[in-house]
């Protein structure tokens, strides 16, 4: 069996649900509720990330071993798991929405790593829990696969997010209600094994402030603060402020991060924010392919588009808010908070100038640069130019004589691009006058726009074509990914095709634009 070693902090130090099992209900004065996977037909280990096995310490040979697939496919549990389901709410789409709590996934317990680094393993799809409310428990195969290829791409990119160990394939099948491909039949289902340090959500925090249950939002405030932020030395009142702020200025790198590789998360909600300030619950989220701040891939989010690419950094700032209007029936004062507000705004303003300089390969921000970018963007947007093919091919610009021509791949429309051709070199004059007065020479120049500037993202067509050859029993599609994935800011000699523009017939196809939160 797996020789993991778990200290599970989370359902020993917070007070559980007395009821067990999962019949559904609300649950008071609880931070979990002890349930068990529900066993699968047959599970079936479809890909690994190794990166998150060596830091968890399990070998290949564990991996290989047919525990692994019944361990996180559900069936088995590994000396030391404890498996719960978490009680939180949130805010959805603007309005609150009461209990949510985990309805398909099951936490197992907080394994310590190889450098004693605590890792929360939580399968998600592992079947009904007193959360699951009309739902069943479940996670269609394409979910999963999208799920656990964006999570490593993230953390390749230098994002902070939750990350994945495993995908397993459970045999059963599972019925959305949604069309998919204009026919309602049986899919497969899949489970994925999420990690993180933390599945502490704002929502956490918000469902017992929305019951006035102060003893437990205390309660896991100071949890929290001894388990996630250990750094500010005490978890009493003293330093709830400093741990509010924190949470401020992590969620704007976040967010900033999101920005400045084109991914839109698409469901804002406060239960999918991250008190660590991770990206949390890929569901029907995308990779902006021609820019366009007002995309969103979450067609539920259509109408209102709240949930838009451009508008991340606002909402962010909105999420916030809900949790600074939740902490503040606990806390001693109301300042910190405020604090903490201001400080998203400022952490997010530094962390945007510094993208902006780094994407353009400049040695600092100057205000003009902010300028150059906005301009730039408007240009992208009416041009209908692909971002990470302009900002990967901008980095070959001759700044003595600029021209588009590196830029060649990344139009989509050429009637546009003779539109806005002569506002493009007017732009590539001014970016490269820019240049010429800024102090890195272009090698230095061009490694900081690579190391800015990923040549790989995981483009909902690529995630699909993965999913389309899964259904087929073929899981090559996702070993490719998660091999390109690894790498995003680097050239890959013979994988261009998986860095090149959205196939035309990718435009309006079903999983490729856009998604449902029907997963
Ligand atoms: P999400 O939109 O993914 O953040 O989900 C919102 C809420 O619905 C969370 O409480 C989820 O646990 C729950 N949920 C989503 N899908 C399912 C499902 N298939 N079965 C049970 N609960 C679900
Ligand atoms: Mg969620
Ligand atoms: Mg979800």
């Amino acid at each position: 069996m797996l020789d993991l070693t778990f200290d599970n902090a989370f359902i020993r130090e917070l007070p559980g649900d007395p009821e067990r099992g999962p019949q559904r209900r609300q649950v008071h004065g609880a931070a979990w509720s002890a349930v068990a996977p529900t066993p699968v037909a047959a599970p079936r280990l479809v890909a690994h990330s190794r990166e998150m096995a060596e830091a968890l310490g399990l070998t290949d040979a564990d991996i290989a071993s047919p525990h692994f697939a019944e361990i996180f496919g559900g069936n088995a549990l590994a000396a030391g798991m404890q498996p719960f389901a978490a009680n939180y709410g949130g805010h959805q789409f603007g309005n609150w929405a009461g209990q949510l709590g985990d309805g398909r996934a099951i936490g197992l317990g907080e394994a310590l790593g190889r450098d004693g680094r605590r890792w929360e393993l939580q399968l998600k799809g592992a079947g009904p829990t007193p959360y699951s409310r009309t739902a069943d428990g479940r996670a269609v195969l394409r979910s999963s696969v999208r799920e656990f290829l964006c999570s490593e791409a993230m953390h390749h990119l230098g994002i902070p997010t939750t990350r994945a160990l495993s995908l397993v394939a459970t045999g059963d099948t599972v019925i959305r209600d949604m069309f998919y491909d204009g026919r309602p039949e049986p899919e497969p289902g899949a489970i994925v094994c999420r990690v993180a340090p933390s599945f502490l959500r704002f929502g956490s925090f918000e469902l017992p402030a929305s019951r006035g249950d102060g003893d437990l939002l205390r309660t896991l405030i100071e949890f929290c603060i001894r388990r996630d932020f250990p750094h500010l030395g005490f978890a009493d009142e003293t330093r709830w402020g400093d741990w509010f702020v924190e949470v401020c200025e992590r969620t704007a790198v976040m967010v900033d991060g999101w920005m400045r590789v084109g991914f839109v998360h698409g469901v804002m909600n406060t239960d999918n924010m991250s008190i660590l300030g991770q990206t949390i619950d890929y569901g029907p989220y995308g990779w902006i392919d021609d820019y366009d701040p007002d995309w969103t891939p979450n067609t539920t989010d259509a109408g209102r588009r709240r949930y838009r690419f451009g508008q991340q950094p606002n909402i962010a700032f909105w999420n916030l808010h809900q949790l600074a209007n939740a902490l503040a029936t606990v806390f001693p004062g109301h300042d910190p908070l405020y604090a903490g507000l201001d400080r998203y705004v400022e952490r997010f303003g530094e962390a945007e100038r510094d993208s902006v300089a780094r994407k353009l390969g400049l040695a600092e921000f100057r205000e003009a640069d902010g300028v150059l970018m906005k301009d730039l963007q408007a240009l992208m947007q009416a041009a209908e130019i692909d971002m990470t093919l302009w900002f990967r091919g901008l980095i070959d610009l001759d700044a003595d004589a600029p021209a588009l021509a590196p830029m060649e791949t990344a139009f989509y429309d050429a009637d546009k691009r003779a539109k806005h051709e002569p506002a493009l070199r007017e732009w590539l004059d001014r970016y490269a006058a820019r240049l010429r007065e800024d102090p890195l020479d272009a090698a230095a120049r061009r490694e900081r726009m690579r190391l800015a500037n990923p040549r790989y993202v995981l483009r909902n067509y690529l995630a699909q074509q993965a999913i389309d050859r899964a259904a087929e029993g073929d899981a090559g599609g996702i070993h490719e990914l998660l091999e390109v994935m690894r790498r995003p800011y680097d050239e890959q000699p013979g994988r261009e095709a998986f860095a090149a523009r959205r196939p035309d017939w990718a435009r309006t196809r079903a999983g490729c634009s856009q998604l449902s939160c029907s997963s």
